[in-house]
């Protein structure tokens, strides 16, 4: 078995080796979990809550641990790495409510009883992107488990470590063999041939619109159930009655969080003309003020790019003739550092305006009226988040009702709350994660007719 190096992508220095497994470790694990998820569906709800509450407290036990190799490997700030292994912890809790709550329905029908039952899809395989290793790997595992599920999950390969780690920490919790497995490895050897092989049921995808397309074509093959959480490229529409001061200020944080490389980024900020040149004055400091740096430093707000590749690509948007209204700064010396920057003003057909950066760079445009913002926050083949600043409650309705995107937040840029549904409309997505209803996506629908005659 061949191996790989994994970089510390602030310091560029080598972290660990990892294997590289191939597609016969791939067809074993697929065996290996449909086997295993034959004896887990068979598992008391009681007992696999249990189980799931076990793992829970297991990674709450190692949360400084899982959240230092997050830290060293994506070169997430440490506190942003904590918050995301404790909302690994907080899914799977979460989740351990559902297999004691996995009901049916009992239809009325003539002669005889009818009643459905949810079973579990079989073996699913978990495809995950390197921005936000941790969460996004639970926000599958978590529901798929509760399911009766068996998971196979593929980690990026430039951040494979915490997802070993937590498939550690289920053995040690108790979880059966074979139950949950990790497969490090390629995106076109591995995460291909969970798409293409015929025993695993389900695809959960989340990554590039690119790679989604291919897979779902793949997916199509097989009829097999997939969702997938894809790119975007959200607008932040802030009018002229908002707090600008709180929206301003907030901004910056909504589009360099994790340094632009969230799907959720709102990476166009349009802002009502009449206040557009006060929205600037303020955005000013805010942006200058984040606090980019090590990112095993407490007070570190933004990390590094995750490669030179990517900072090469994030670079290629803002070429040396670009409008750039304000630069913040980056350390000096090893790392694949990006400043957070703010283009304006930028036509409407340029790439920094129409494309998915996934990097520190937002851009700022005006807009006439309510109808202009709504127009333009939807002109995007996109629509996964987004931002509305108001004080008038009507306006702040009747826009989220207009704008084409899964999660909106106003007056607040949250998106992700494992409470509440997560996903795209339009090309950002199929199907939703997370939320009360995110174990339906792991089962199918089984009708019983009994009759009585
Ligand atoms: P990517 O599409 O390059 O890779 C994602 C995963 O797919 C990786 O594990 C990769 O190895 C695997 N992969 C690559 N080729 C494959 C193939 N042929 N078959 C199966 N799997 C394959 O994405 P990335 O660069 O890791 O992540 C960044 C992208 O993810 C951005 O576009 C971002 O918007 C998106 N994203 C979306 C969400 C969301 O919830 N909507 C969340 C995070 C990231």
């Amino acid at each position: 078995m061949t191996t790989y190096t994994v970089i510390n992508p602030a310091t560029e220095q080598p972290l660990t080796q990892v294997a590289r497994s191939t597609v016969e470790d791939a067809d074993a694990a697929i065996q290996r979990a449909a086997r295993a998820q034959q004896r887990w569906r068979a598992v008391a709800p009681g007992d696999r809550a249990r189980l799931l509450r076990r793992f829970a407290d297991q990674v709450d036990a190692h949360v400084d641990e899982l959240a230092a190799l997050e830290t060293a490997e994506a070169g997430h700030p440490v506190g942003a790495a904590r918050w995301e292994a404790g909302q690994v912890r907080d899914v799977l809790m979460y989740y351990a409510a559902a297999p004691e709550r996995l009901t049916g329905r009992q239809i009325p029908v003539p002669g005889g009883l009818d009643v459905t039952f949810r079973e579990p899809v079989g073996v699913v395989g978990l495809i995950v992107p390197w921005n936000f290793p941790m969460p996004i790997l639970s926000w599958g595992l978590g529901p798929a488990l509760a399911a009766g599920c068996a998971v196979v999950a593929k980690p990026a390969e430039l951040t494979p470590m915490t997802a070993v780690r937590i498939a550690e920490l289920a053995l040690d919790a108790g979880l059966p063999e074979g139950v949950f497995q990790v497969l490090p490895g390629q995106g076109s050897v591995v995460g291909q041939r969970l798409v293409d092989h015929p025993d695993v049921r389900k695809i959960a995808f989340t990554g590039s619109s690119e790679v989604g397309r291919h897979v779902m074509a793949g997916c199509a093959r097989h009829v097999k159930r997939l969702t997938l959480e894809l790119g975007g490229k959200s607008a932040n529409i802030v009018f002229a009655d908002a707090d600008l001061q709180k929206a301003a200020a907030t901004a910056p944080y909504a589009v360099f969080d994790n340094a632009g490389q969230d799907c959720c980024a709102r990476s166009r900020i349009l802002v009502e003309a009449s206040v557009l040149e006060t929205f600037m004055a303020l955005l000013e400091p805010a942006v200058r003020g984040v606090l980019v740096g090590d990112p095993a430093d407490a007070a570190t707000e933004m990390g590094p790019l995750i490669s030179a590749a990517h900072r090469a690509h994030v670079a290629s948007y803002v070429p040396d003739d670009a409008p750039v209204a304000i630069r913040g700064s980056v350390p000096d010396g090893a790392g694949f550092w990006y400043p957070p920057t703010v283009l304006a003003p930028v036509s409407p057909d340029s790439p920094a305006y129409t494309e998915e950066i996934f990097g520190p760079v937002v851009t700022v445009t005006p807009f006439a009226d309510e109808a202009a913002a709504i127009a333009m926050a939807n002109d995007t083949p996109y629509g996964l988040s987004g931002s509305i600043w108001t004080s008038n409650v009507g306006r702040a309705i009747r826009v989220a009702r207009a704008v084409e995107t899964g999660n909106l937040s106003v007056n607040s840029h949250s998106s992700v709350r494992y409470w509440t549904p997560f996903g795209g409309f339009k090309q950002s997505g199929l199907g939703r994660e997370l939320g009360p209803d995110a174990v339906d996506a792991f089962t199918e629908v089984k009708n019983v007719f009994i009759a009585t005659d």
